[in-house]
């Protein structure tokens, strides 16, 4: 609990410094890639005023990327909730993910019938599945299975010890798995923390994760991680469920449930 604690005023900290600092990048950036655009529309230039140009704007774009994982992580960004069915979130993301991951990775989704749904911000949770499924295929250098489930699960009053900032109820489970290289305790220990990372410079930013925790927390929800050196990482993710219907479901397709149970 000590360790959760602390942890949770790291993130309450480095969050607030990161999206003041964040904030105000992203207003000089809007002024670069916006003059940047001028100058590639306008024309007669040369050959190399146009590869100059254009190697501003795609590390401009690369800082607006950053700036956005920093807003969100810092819970600046917009949190715009609503009724979704989480099997949607991955059908999305694991077409962007196609694109992402080698032909060596074969990616399996197994969306679960019936699924609960979760009131949660659709962009938010949509990153939360990029960042695990992105970090999943750099464990995989050689190539393995990403693998993206959900599932209903119910947690009674004997499950709840094992999940400190949770209430027994029902819940919806996400879970990453691939069959990387794992990593040991001491790295399975600090995944969480902003800025950890163990990726070479420039290719991680130790961001993502911390950025999943502070959505799944911003959720009510819990993420747990079990990894094993040399067999592959999962990364599982409680939300709440919840009772109220998806809008657009006709009447006699909605669970007849009641409220604030
Ligand atoms: P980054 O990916 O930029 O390093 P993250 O916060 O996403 O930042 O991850 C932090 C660290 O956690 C990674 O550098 C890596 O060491 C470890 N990690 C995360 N996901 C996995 C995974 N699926 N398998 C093995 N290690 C992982």
């Amino acid at each position: 609990l000590e360790e959760q604690f602390r942890q949770a005023q790291k993130m309450e900290a480095v969050g607030r410094l990161a999206g003041g600092v964040a904030h105000d990048f992203n207003n000089l950036l809007t002024i670069i890639n916006g003059y940047c655009e001028v100058l590639l529309t306008a024309r007669p230039h040369t050959n190399s005023d146009r590869v100059a140009a254009e190697a501003i704007r795609d590390a401009g774009d690369r800082a607006a990327g950053l700036t956005r994982q920093l807003l969100t992580f810092s819970r600046k960004a917009i949190v715009e909730p609503q009724v979704l069915d989480l099997n949607e979130v991955v059908t999305r993301s694991a077409k962007l993910l196609g694109r992402l991951i080698g032909a060596d990775v074969t990616l399996a989704t197994a969306p679960s019938p019936d699924l609960a749904p979760v009131r949660a911000d659709l962009n938010q949770l949509e990153q939360v599945v990029m960042n695990l499924a992105v970090n999943a295929r750099d464990a995989m250098p050689h190539g393995g299975r990403l693998t993206i489930e959900t599932r209903n699960v119910r947690l009674g009053e004997a499950d709840v010890p094992a999940y400190p900032d949770l209430v027994p109820g029902r819940y919806v489970q996400l879970a990453v798995s691939d069959t990387g290289e794992g990593m040991t305790d001491e790295v399975k220990a600090r995944v969480f923390e902003p800025f950890f990372t163990t990726k070479a410079t420039g290719r991680g930013t130790g961001l993502g994760l911390a950025m999943v925790y502070g959505v799944v927390q911003t959720h009510g929800g819990h993420v747990g991680v079990y990894s094993e050196v040399g067999v592959g990482t999962t990364f599982k993710i409680l939300l709440p469920a919840t009772t109220e219907a998806r809008p657009g479901n006709r009447p006699d397709e909605q669970a007849p449930v009641a409220r604030g149970t």
